[in-house]
Order: structure tokens, then C-alpha cells, then sequence
């Protein structure tokens, strides 16, 4: 006699399908985003530097174009190193450049004249 209970082959493997098809939809939209989220975190760092590189400039009476380096600034000015979420590594660059501080990881957005300059704006220029 033909047991009625449980699913049938067909059953499971249209539902696998589906399941597969809403995560291959899904996946390259998250990894868009998490990338996105790590640039912004990495911009934020970039802005922080910036901002306590703008304090010990300010705090010493430094002249533009005078050097500083990351152990001017942490942990007097900031209170710890930024951590760059793709392992990059942060350079503030000298006092008053035009450019800001940087991170050695591509695509995280930049400062350019102090203002943030997202991935995505970096992206289309
Ligand atoms: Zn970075």
C-alpha cells in the first residue's frame, strides 16, 4: 500500500529550486551592500583622522605641509587606530593637504578637502 506521508522527489526539488533562485537574486545585492557599509566605515575612519590631525595641527602650530604620522595622533588625538575593515592601512599624510588622509585598500572613498567622498561618487568619476 502507497504511503501518502512526507514530500515527493518533484516536491523537494521544485522547492530547492526556488530556494536556490531567491539566493542567487539575493547574494550579489548583499555583497553590494556589505562592501558599500565596509567603504563608509573606512570613510569614517578617514574623517576621524582627519579630524585629529586638524587638533594637533592646531595644538602644536604646526605650518602646512609639516609631516604627521599615526603615532602624532593615537593616542593624544584619537583613542585608538582605526581599523581599516578590508586590512588596509591609513596614512594621514602631512598637515593641511588638500587630499586628507588615505587608506592603502582601494574603492573605500577619499576626503578631498575635508569632505567625504563616498565609493560610489569615486567610482563614476
Ligand atoms: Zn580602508
Amino acid at each position: 500500500m502507497y504511503n501518502k506521508k512526507g514530500f515527493s522527489l518533484v516536491e523537494i526539488m521544485i522547492t530547492v529550486t526556488v530556494v536556490l533562485m531567491l539566493a542567487a537574486i539575493a547574494l550579489p545585492t548583499m555583497v553590494t551592500h556589505i562592501n558599500r557599509a565596509r567603504g563608509r566605515a573606512c570613510l569614517m575612519n578617514l574623517k576621524e583622522i582627519d579630524n585629529a590631525k586638524s587638533l594637533y595641527a592646531l595644538d602644536n602650530n604646526l605650518a602646512p605641509g609639516a609631516p604627521c604620522s599615526m603615532n602624532d595622533l593615537v593616542p593624544l588625538y584619537m583613542q585608538r587606530d582605526p581599523i581599516c575593515t578590508a586590512g588596509g592601512v591609513y596614512a594621514p599624510e602631512n598637515v593641511d593637504a588638500a587630499s586628507g588622509p588615505t587608506c592603502s585598500a582601494g574603492g573605500h572613498g577619499s576626503l578631498q578637502n575635508g569632505l567625504a567622498v563616498p565609493p560610489r561618487w569615486t567610482a563614476l568619476r
